[in-house]
């Protein structure tokens, strides 16, 4: 399995977000990157803060996350 770089993006219209699955309003700045497995890929989008708190548990490396299984944590 391999991840591309994480980009960051200005949503221009609604998604979901993958660690929390709460919604990524259109117009707010959230982080997209694939993850690759076996020649299938899964879109990653995660608001700022819950990327950032993953990497904050986890550390700046490797490291898995249970999609849609996050807690979005308060700002
Ligand atoms: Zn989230």
């Amino acid at each position: 399995m391999y991840c591309t770089p994480t980009e960051t993006r200005k949503a221009k219209k609604q998604h979901q977000c993958t660690n929390c699955a709460e919604k990524i309003e259109p117009g707010t700045t959230y982080a997209r990157w694939m993850s690759v497995d076996d020649g299938s890929g899964f879109a990653n989008k995660m608001h700022m803060e819950c990327l950032h708190s993953l990497i904050d548990e986890n550390g700046a490396g490797f490291w898995e996350y249970t999609p849609y299984g996050g807690e979005r944590p308060n700002v």
